[in-house]
């Protein structure tokens, strides 16, 4: 099988490619390494296993020939900062809606059927019940970055119902794991370096959503690809339970060996845009047989632990 994989050099992709090596598969990386790192796939780059070529996707010219030869897509490129919305209006649309649309469109001209699409729980807009099913609708985001996310799935469902492909839209919660290059633990371990006695933390500190380890994310992706073949599956991709920002602050404290204190900047959120509880439904996930190996406060606390050595050192 021969893999495409778009943000292949970030945080989720880098280790959907590790479990595509080391299931023997060959793997094409297609990344701008504006987010993504090629140190991440150093590994797999240095043993001559994939092959990664740095193309900007908003470029349609570039990204075509790319696809020639290619059995399956997964298409994890995007911008990562659902916050840059509040600020630049138009990176969403780009990295986020031209860019997946120049995917499928690549695909349909060099005739590859089947892609895997990273999409997020901010689809499902504010609202909407704990936990949230996938047949929760209107879905009506409140972010550039969910409103891209969405514009993404409606295109992917007008390319299966057109040109006959197979898709798997997944609806992820917060990922977290080691190579995090952003995110609530990543920013916290930053402001605790530098400045041990105080942390800030954006909101009342009662937001409360799930987090699941990025293995368990890609070994989830890669388990509901080869147990579903509807033309289009729709899965929300989380843990069974929340963790409050409050209580990601006291984990990270106390695994940096800290006494520091927490500022709240309060209010319900910590931007606009921003959803302050979220938790999918995983029901669908479960019933395919797919097992998790920790709920949130675990995948926290071991995420805190290697992002801090990977961070200090
Ligand atoms: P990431 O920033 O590490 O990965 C995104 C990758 O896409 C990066 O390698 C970046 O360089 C690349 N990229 C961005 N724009 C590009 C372009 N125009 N052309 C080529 N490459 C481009 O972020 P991540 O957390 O690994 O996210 C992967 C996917 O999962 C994204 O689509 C993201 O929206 C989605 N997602 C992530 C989370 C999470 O909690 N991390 C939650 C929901 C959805």
């Amino acid at each position: 099988m021969r893999w495409l994989v778009t943000g292949g050099a970030g945080f989720i992709g880098s280790h959907v490619v590790d479990r595509l090596v080391e299931r023997g598969d060959d793997v094409v990386v297609l990344d701008d390494l504006s987010s993504g790192r090629k140190e991440f796939l150093a590994h797999h780059l240095d043993a001559g296993r994939i092959t990664l070529q740095v193309v900007d996707l908003t470029d349609f010219e570039a990204t075509l020939p790319h696809f020639a030869g290619i059995d399956r897509v997964i298409h994890l490129a995007a911008n990562p900062d659902i916050r840059l919305g509040t600020r630049v209006t138009d990176t969403d649309l780009r990295h986020g809606t031209i860019a997946t649309y120049n995917v499928l469109e690549s695909m349909r001209q060099h005739e590859v059927k089947g892609i895997a699409f990273a999409s997020s729980s901010v689809v499902y807009g504010e609202g909407a019940p704990l936990p949230t099913p996938e047949t929760h609708g209107p879905c009506i985001p409140i972010s550039l970055y969910g409103a891209s996310k969405a514009a993404g799935e409606g295109l992917i469902g007008a390319y299966v119902g057109t040109f006959g492909f197979r898709a798997w839209i997944f609806r992820f919660a917060n990922i977290i794991g080691g190579r995090g290059t952003h995110g609530v633990i990543f920013d916290f371990i930053h402001k605790l370096v530098a400045t041990p006695e105080r942390l800030e933390v954006l909101g009342d500190g009662r937001q409360e959503k799930s987090y699941m380890l990025v293995e368990d994310c890609a070994d989830a992706m890669l388990h509901v690809m080869e147990q579903t073949d509807a033309p289009l599956t729709l899965m929300n991709l989380g843990t069974q339970d929340t963790c409050s920002v409050r209580r990601i602050g006291e984990i990270v404290i106390e695994v940096m060996g800290l006494q520091a204190h927490m500022d709240y900047t309060g209010g319900d959120r910590g931007w606009a845009g921003d959803i302050p509880k979220a938790r999918l439904a995983i029901e669908r996930l479960l019933d395919t047989g797919f097992t998790l190996t920790c709920q949130s406060e675990e995948a926290v606390r071991h995420t805190a632990n290697l992002l801090l050595k990977e961070i200090v050192g």
